[in-house]
């Protein structure tokens, strides 16, 4: 199988789906077919603005860690650290804000709306990983570049990667890289259910274990963190999700290669908050 990471900036193609058209298509099959295959766009709403932002900011804070981590030194206490992350992390929401005034006030979106929505993430983020950056101190009492070069479990955030074999790709959240075991960690505001996880977080998570099988990485497990709860809710890899996967990557590439619209949802609760509602309504038939 040749898989490999890669620059986000590569990639895109056209032979591969993204893990969040699986998502997509558990959610609703014809949503993804009207914007897939038919090419209707959603008007950006502000979730999706704080979604590009979140993805921006989580990119750049992976190529300053290595800075953060080399300048902290021994007598820095937790609450020292957590403050050097928490503000690289305004500063990059701040500039990723500023990048967005033209379009934002476009769209009749608020700036402050957005920073209030996206700074208790941002700031969690930076508490979670001043704690793991702590901890490891703790245990090996080394600063500067040797913290660097020895400091696990390693975060990478928006960590992209694909598969031809697969006909896959995606961009995960968060990898912990722990004595070369790799966990996906997806990052998802809201609660988990009662038991388990969300189908669609579920099949996020497990196309993210398996691209990164592929690309000859060790994985156990994955993970969706619930930020509103801080939950971490883990799954362990095996060969029946992986079957799921594979059935799911089918199912996509079988809807979005053919001619048929899918028919309407039932759940009315779904398509009240649908943003191509209009364009769904208007369509009858196969395409
Ligand atoms: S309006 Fe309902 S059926 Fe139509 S695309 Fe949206 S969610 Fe699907």
């Amino acid at each position: 199988m040749r898989a490999g990471f890669i620059n986000l900036k590569n990639l895109f193609s056209q032979s591969l789906i993204y893990v969040t058209a699986l998502s997509d298509y558990l959610y609703c099959p014809r949503k993804l077919f009207l914007a897939k295959r038919l090419g209707f766009v959603e008007p950006p709403k502000q979730a999706l603005i704080f979604g590009s932002v979140k993805h921006e900011v989580m990119d750049q804070i992976n190529k300053s860690e290595e800075e953060i981590v080399g300048s902290v030194t021994k007598d820095y206490s937790l609450q020292e650290i957590t403050s050097v992350y928490k503000k690289k992390y305004y500063q990059l929401l701040i500039n990723s804000l500023r990048s967005r005034k033209f379009m934002l006030k476009k769209l009749n979106i608020d700036p402050l709306l957005i920073f209030r929505e996206a700074w208790p993430f941002f700031q969690r983020e930076a508490s979670f990983r001043a704690e793991n950056l702590q901890s490891f101190i703790q245990e090996k009492k080394v600063y500067g570049k040797e913290l660097w070069d020895a400091l696990t479990p390693k975060l990478l955030t928006e960590f992209a990667v694909r598969s031809e074999s697969l006909s896959l790709c995606g961009v995960i959240d968060r990898v912990e890289i722990n004595q070369g075991l790799f966990t996906p960690v997806e990052l998802k505001t809201g609660k988990a259910p009662k038991e388990g996880l969300w189908p669609n977080h579920r099949i996020q998570i497990a196309a993210y274990m398996l691209l990164l099988q592929d690309c000859q990485k060790k994985v156990n497990e994955g993970v969706v963190h619930y930020l509103d709860t801080n939950q971490r809710v883990k799954i362990v890899m095996n060969p029946f999700i992986q079957e799921e996967v594979i059935e799911l990557i089918k199912k996509v590439n079988g809807l979005l290669s053919g001619h048929t619209l899918p028919k309407i949802c039932e759940e009315t609760k779904k398509c009240a908050s649908c943003g191509l509602r209009e364009q769904c309504f208007s369509l009858k038939g196969d395409c």
